[in-house]
């Protein structure tokens, strides 16, 4: 209690701004952010969540089969389930396994070495009351507006482990995964995966079996439980499978419309759908939406736009349903390729906040693209570098997506050949899909591809807060101007476009002045800034 005054005492008067900056990552961020050792020496390949769900008394129970190979011997493995549910048992083949339990960690023991390049498979049973929270409730009992039960779950950043036991991290997936839903007769579950069927268990329950055929993300794993309609179409020989509340279903079918020119506009750039023998899914429920693997969550009010408002400000959003052109981005950007520590999270959110700006260039233009991507200006901070401490649970700052994606679109500028800038960004895609990567990885790529050290340019970007400015230095006298870069990478390097809109020209500045000959005076010397997301100082 003490300490707890004094530091925020100490946060108020003296050190607020440092306190802010340096948040003390607590014991159980570190449990759920580090890839600890008990997590290092095993790599999980196939889950089966088969769980209970009760709507009217809010509670849930099963088990989740989860299968693994050893990396190292081992006595010891590290999973997670929140504090509010309760571990029933956990078992190997007959054998009960001995466990600890620390905040949302579980630490299951072993009775003998488990042994590396082996495969071992255990049942966890749990049951309770999960609680709600969460930025979209982690797992949400709600009721729709006619009153039947309406089960969500969404649970990015609080963890999967609010609502079933796993090993919840980032940077290891299980190879494919199995999800079956007891539900009261009646009610319809949509999950990830494809539907394999549903058995009427005869005691008032039906169970709805999907089988997802892909690596999965824990928070991707899904349960949509309600009162559910269902529509389908093709988008070739990919099946679309909508899902919504009876009272909307002539507006989904009117909306949705819209996920095959998204499809389309994406398959175009990167490739072909990730999640083919899963299908693609969009399936209504009471928050925004979500990204869940191949069964995207929608929330925007049957609407184009976020919410019904013009998302950048600019005239374009109003066009297009932002939910379904985001959250379905995150398909090839998120789930496909996936950040290994959510430290890079920008992976996921910069990426998809550029292929929107790629979709509305797809359907309407360069220029329009292009006014989208600059509306994104206005909500750009800089305030805290865009990739967050690694391995402490730590979610990056919003800017995470919109300087994100101004930053691809600034990379796009640099690259400065569209031919060579679309084989670039396919080529990242399909040299990554299905793993689990940081940005090193992207870095060296891009280095190795374009055989230019970027490097700088990235950290500039994504690791410092403030962006790289362009000081130009006039003298009109003598016509000519000095130019540099103000950054905090010394090695900062980056060309740039200058001159007039009719007559404009590429300079590469470094950090050094240079000095080059102008015919225009300072107040008609421009810089590209809608393709290069800079600053600019003019003396
Ligand atoms: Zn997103």
């Amino acid at each position: 209690m003490f300490e707890r005054a004094f530091r925020a005492w100490v946060c108020a008067v003296f050190l607020s701004w440092m306190c802010a900056a340096a948040q003390v990552p607590t014991h159980a961020d570190i449990l759920r952010g580090e890839y600890g050792p008990y997590r290092a020496n095993n790599d999980l390949l196939f889950y089966h969540l088969d769980v209970r769900v009760d709507p009217e008394k809010k509670f849930i129970g099963g088990k989740n089969t989860i299968r693994f190979r050893m990396l190292k011997d081992g006595t010891r493995i590290q999973l997670d389930l929140h504090e509010a549910l309760h571990v029933d048992k956990i078992l190997l083949g007959s054998t009960a396994l001995h466990y600890e339990r620390d905040s949302g960690a579980v630490f299951v023991d072993f009775p003998e070495t488990l042994r590396a390049g082996r495969v071992y498979t255990i049942d966890f049973y749990y049951s309770g009351y999960p609680v709600e929270t969460g930025r979209f409730g982690g797992i949400a009992f709600r009721k729709d507006p006619s009153g039947h039960a309406w089960v969500n779950t969404a649970c990015e950043g609080i963890g999967a482990s609010v609502w079933w036991p796993n090993k919840d991290q980032w940077r290891d997936e299980v190879e494919n995964m199995q999800i079956s839903v007891s539900i009261p007769n009646g009610m319809v579950d949509v999950s990830n995966g494809r539907f394999m069927g549903k058995t009427d268990l005869g005691d008032g329950y039906t169970r709805w079996d999907w089988r997802v055929h892909y690596p999965i993300n824990n928070y991707d794993v899904s349960l949509n439980i309600g009162n559910y309609q269902h529509f389908a179409d093709r988008l070739g020989n990919l099946p679309l499978d909508f899902y919504a509340l009876p009272e909307d279903l002539d507006k989904a079918k009117k909306q949705f419309v819209q996920a095959k020119g998204m499809l389309e506009a994406f398959q175009h750039y990167f490739g072909k759908y990730p999640f083919r023998k899963d299908g693609y899914k969009l399936i209504e429920v009471p928050y925004a939406g979500m990204e869940h693997q191949s069964a995207v969550t929608y929330g925007n009010h049957f609407a184009n736009g976020y919410l019904e408002r013009d998302w950048t400000g600019v005239g374009i959003s109003p066009r297009f349903d932002f939910i379904i052109v985001h959250e379905s981005a995150h398909e090839w950007f998120g789930n496909s390729i996936t950040a290994a520590d959510m430290s890079d999270m920008w992976i996921h959110e910069g990426w998809a906040t550029y292929l929107e700006c790629l979709y509305v260039e797809y359907m309407w233009g360069r220029e329009d693209g292009l006014k989208y991507t600059n509306g994104y200006k206005s909500k750009v901070r800089n305030a805290q570098p865009i990739i967050a401490p690694r391995g402490v649970n730590s979610e990056p700052p919003q800017d995470m997506y919109f300087k994100g994606a101004l930053f691809l679109n600034t990379l796009r500028s640099v690259v400065n050949d569209d031919l060579r800038w679309w084989a670039l960004i396919r080529g990242f895609y399909q040299r990554f899909k299905y793993r689990n990567i940081m940005t090193e990885d992207m870095v060296e790529y891009f280095n190795r591809e374009t055989g230019t050290n970027l490097t700088p340019v990235f950290d500039q970007y994504l690791r410092h807060t403030a962006l790289p400015t362009l000081e130009l230095t006039f003298d009109d006298a003598q016509g000519t101007v000095r130019y540099r870069w103000k950054a905090d990478e010394p090695a900062f390097a980056m060309p740039v476009g200058v001159g007039t809109k009719d007559h404009s020209q590429i300079i590469r500045p470094t950090t050094e002045w240079q000095t080059m000959k102008t015919p225009l005076p300072r107040d008609r010397f421009e810089v590209a800034t809608d393709l290069y997301y800079v600053n600019v100082a003019k003396k």
